[in-house]
């Protein structure tokens, strides 16, 4: 079922990033303009070290561009943006509380009623297989399930948004391929706008609507592709000639970038 994109909801326009001056200065990322539709699912996939995840930052206003400007629904970022669902490699379950506590703590800091989600919290655990977890704290889960808890953490607030900074790059295999499912049927179910990033371009095409091929640093956006396979992706959609023929064609992308 693929579906007609809807409108523009993040707007880069020229955005780039240089740490440092002078001599020292490294350019990070960009100028890139970048058009994000509502409801979309993109993939950044690109080499370490590109800009990703100082993109990433920026969109989220937690890191200023050096040129350029984003727009989040119409409005321009200029500080921290709260009504998005943000996980990144490492998660950010604080130890001395429950999974259903660090979850709840999401909530506490936006100052939405804990009462009221609760039966949201419990769906959420479900949803992702943690079901009978919910007690437990974060050191007594593998690290598949305390990914999976960051998970609900990032979407209990029911962002409209969700900025995903290569959230599976530390899990097993298997691990890593159940949990893509469980992000890809809570993104079928709710339909927020996904900018995910990955420098596996297996997990980009099973999981886009759209791929962003980043280059090299300074990072640039050179190609955009759009996957066009019916959804829901499971793991024998790798087996299709259209997965492979996506997949070739990224492979030669990066060759000609020497990354590969
Ligand atoms: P990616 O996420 O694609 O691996 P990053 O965005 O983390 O890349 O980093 C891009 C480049 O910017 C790297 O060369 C990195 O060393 C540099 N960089 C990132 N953050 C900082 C910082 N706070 N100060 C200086 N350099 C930085
Ligand atoms: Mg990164």
């Amino acid at each position: 079922m693929s579906r007609p994109m809807s409108r523009s909801l993040i707007d880069l326009d020229g955005v780039a990033k240089t740490f440092g001056t002078g001599d020292a200065a490294v350019h990070a990322f960009g100028p890139v303009d970048l058009d994000i539709r509502e409801g979309e699912f993109l993939s950044l996939l690109g080499p370490s070290g590109c800009g990703k995840s100082t993109l990433m930052l920026m969109i989220a206003g937690l890191l200023a561009p050096s040129a350029g400007s984003i727009t989040i629904a119409g409005r321009k970022v200029t500080g921290p943006q709260t009504d998005i669902g943000i996980m990144f490699q490492d998660n950010t379950l604080v130890p001395w509380r429950t999974v259903r506590g660090n979850i709840e703590l999401q909530l506490e800091m936006r100052g939405i009623p804990v009462a009221e989600r609760a039966g949201r919290i419990d769906a959420l655990l479900a949803s992702v297989r943690l079901d009978g977890f919910a007690d437990r704290y974060p050191y007594e889960l593998s690290g598949g399930m305390q990914q999976r808890a960051a998970f609900c953490q990032a979407m209990v607030h029911d962002p409209p948004t969700m900025l995903l900074d290569e959230p599976l790059g530390k899990l097993d295999a298997m691990t890593r391929e159940a949990i893509r499912q469980d992000l890809q049927s809570l993104w079928i179910e709710r339909r927020p706008t996904v900018i995910f990033v990955t420098h596996s371009i297996e997990e980009a095409i099973q999981l886009s609507t759209r791929v962003a091929v980043v280059t090299p640093r300074p990072g640039r956006i050179e190609e955009f592709i759009d996957i066009d396979l019916p959804f829901p992706r499971d793991f024998d959609v790798k087996d299709t000639p259209e997965f492979t023929h996506y997949g070739r064609h990224i492979h030669k992308i990066f060759r000609s970038y020497g990354v590969l």
